[in-house]
């Protein structure tokens, strides 16, 4: 019981997130890009993506991660929107987490457990960094879909991240 605890630890606090997710688009050489170009991060990474059809056993899977032989799943029945999300959760994954697990899969509404909460702050960052999304969103005068047009994401990641930012 304490090793699992131990394991699901928080490690990492917003600012840290907001750092190193900031850091490796500098390094990727794509920051300011929008929508964020992850498959560029993902190869900088050294990951390759692969889509997968859902079957019967999968098809609560978002998406997953194999970090021995450094591939990324994501479901192919899903919106464009959602795999863009999903993609930068399991980047988070890599960046955040590669060391503590073999592999991650990530079901529809599985646990929000410290690490997948630090996984989607990492998503978040990537996708919609803070600063930027905050001069978007006046642009747009908080209109969602119009935000989310921007970012390639969906509305509703739109007003999660507006919320987080409390600018609702
Ligand atoms: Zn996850």
């Amino acid at each position: 019981m304490s090793v699992q605890i131990q394991a699901e630890e928080q490690r990492y606090s917003r600012q840290q997130i907001r750092d190193l997710a900031t850091e490796l688009l500098i390094n990727v050489g794509v920051r300011e890009q929008f929508p964020t170009p992850l498959e560029e991060i993902i190869h900088y990474l050294g990951y390759t993506i692969e889509e997968f059809e859902p079957d019967d056993d999968t098809d609560r899977v978002s998406g997953a991660v194999n970090h021995r032989q450094q591939i990324i799943y994501i479901n192919h029945q899903d919106a464009p929107r959602r795999q863009m999300f999903t993609l930068a959760h399991e980047i988070g994954h890599v960046f955040l987490h590669r060391e503590q697990e073999a592999n991650h899969i990530d079901y529809r509404d599985g646990a929000m457990t410290p690490r997948e909460q630090e996984a989607n702050h990492f998503a978040a960052e990537l996708l919609m960094p803070e600063n930027h999304f905050r001069h978007t969103w006046m642009t747009w005068e908080g209109e969602p879909e119009l935000v989310a047009a921007t970012y390639g994401v969906s509305a509703e990641a739109v007003r999660v991240r507006a919320d987080i930012l409390k600018l609702t």
